[in-house]
């Protein structure tokens, strides 16, 4: 049986990127923003036709004002000059890809969207920024030489993939790259085998082993001597009830985690109360956020919540520039408790997503997080009906919630009335709820499709 490892998680040595000050960091972004500016132009035709369409020349850029008149861009926009670069000039990075084809090393894409995926690359100083940003995030998580990362999520270029994998050995920790498509039980095996006592995977997948372990391998996850886990990329460091299930159950750290194929990183904070994530890369990249409605750019004052738009510094494959990618975040700049010394943010949810009950606004991601904490009373399945499009939602807002497979039907009301009040508490919105039984809900293996426009119990 392996021994529980006491592990301290104190955070107490600076790393010298969180001793900068404010002016300092504003000072060292603006110098890298003119330089990056001048690279974008010269050598993407997309920025170059930005740029003058909107009449501005680099040399015009002169003040933080100044380079917030440079339209933004998304995906869609990316998604169609990839093409356009494919057709007419046999090149997909013909528009965007600032550093030319022999200095592409490693390519990398998003997952979780539909339509043809964007591409985006990275050359050898690119890897090494984003080799650095990682490091900076393990420090923080605690990683040190003789620990043993079992790699449970796909080894593909996707978010937490082989980037991280690269990353992790540059660090100079061990790494047993399993991959996800391996299974819950390869990954268990594996990390029984290689004695690994850091678990990287979707909180979901770590939650699933909790049951598979004691069937597959005789033993409790507990006894697996795992004290951190890595997650990211989905819910589930910041839904309490979840992160102490995992932790609990494991005897182990859970950590929330973002970027990999981008250079915006963030981790949450090593003394385990979740706060958002430390954002640990504002030397490498420019956050501002969008007004919800006017789209134009907000203060990132303590609590303020919008469209996260991003530009890349010190970037020579595919420097983004004012690219929405849609999300929406809150980010908080009060300093926190933890030790780190940067600004946190949280990610509310989906741009295209958002809700207005009563001049409130509400994400699906939201109404998740509170419906878990009722799990297994629910099973977390729920729609949203709408008789017309978003986001203005005329009250009440409805939902279509699945109950347990142990829910009997005398509880519903109760129930129902109890998962309202915690979201009039949470969220300021009281909605309906019209149950439905489990498994009614289809299942999918994509992001699900949470709202849809029809007539309740249609
Ligand atoms: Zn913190």
């Amino acid at each position: 049986m392996a021994v529980a490892m006491a592990r301290s998680f104190e955070y107490k040595i600076k790393q010298p990127w969180e001793l900068r000050s404010r002016e300092e960091i504003r000072d060292l972004q603006w110098k890298k923003l003119e330089k990056q500016i001048d690279y974008n132009y010269s050598r993407s035709p997309f920025y170059r036709e930005l740029m003058d369409g909107a009449g501005i020349k680099p040399q015009d850029v002169r003040s933080w004002e100044d380079f917030q008149q440079i339209p933004t861009w998304n995906k869609d926009v990316q998604r169609q000059i990839q093409t356009k670069g494919a057709e007419e000039y046999g090149d997909p990075f013909y528009y965007v890809g600032c550093a030319g084809r022999d200095k592409f090393l490693r390519f990398s894409s998003t997952s979780g969207t539909t339509g043809v995926p964007t591409l985006y690359t990275l050359t050898k100083s690119d890897i090494a920024v984003m080799n650095e940003l990682f490091a900076r995030k393990f420090k923080i998580i605690g990683l040190k030489p003789g620990d043993i990362v079992a790699h449970g999520k796909s080894l593909s270029m996707f978010t937490g993939g082989v980037p991280a994998v690269m990353a992790l050995i540059d660090y100079g920790v061990g790494v047993v790259p399993v991959g996800a498509d391996a299974g819950s039980r390869r990954l268990l095996e594996y990390t029984r085998l290689a004695k690994a006592n850091v678990l990287w995977c979707t909180p979901s997948l770590s939650e699933y082993m909790i049951e598979r372990c004691p069937e597959l391998l005789g033993i409790p996850a507990k006894d697996l001597g795992i004290e951190i886990i890595i997650g990211g990329g989905e819910q589930g460091p910041g839904i309490p009830s979840l992160k102490e299930r995992i932790e609990t159950s494991y005897g182990a750290r859970l950590f929330d985690n973002i970027g990999s194929s981008h250079p915006f990183h963030g981790v949450s904070c090593p003394d385990g109360v979740y706060r958002g994530m430390h954002w640990v890369s504002e030397d490498y990249c420019i956050l501002e956020l969008l007004d919800l409605e006017t789209k134009k750019p907000i203060p990132l004052t303590d609590g303020a919540i919008g469209e996260k738009v991003f530009t890349y510094l010190d970037w020579e494959g595919t420097p983004l520039m004012r690219y929405a990618l849609g999300d929406v975040f809150q980010i908080f700049s009060e300093p926190c408790p933890c030790g780190v010394n940067s600004p946190r943010f949280k990610i509310i949810g989906r741009a295209d997503d958002m809700l207005i009950v009563k001049g409130v606004n509400i994400y699906p991601s939201a109404i998740k997080n509170s419906l878990v904490n009722f799990a297994p009373a629910v099973t977390g399945y729920f729609k949203i009906v709408l008789d017309a499009p978003g986001p203005r939602v005329t009250p009440p807002l409805c939902l279509e919630v699945e109950h347990g497979p142990d829910c009997c039907s005398a509880d519903l009301p109760g129930l129902a009335e109890k998962i309202v009040k915690t979201m009039k508490d949470a969220h300021r919105v009281s909605p309906k709820i019209t149950w439905l039984p489990p498994n009614s809900i289809e299942r999918s293996s994509h992001k699900q499709k949470v709202i849809e426009i029809r007539k309740p119990g249609q």
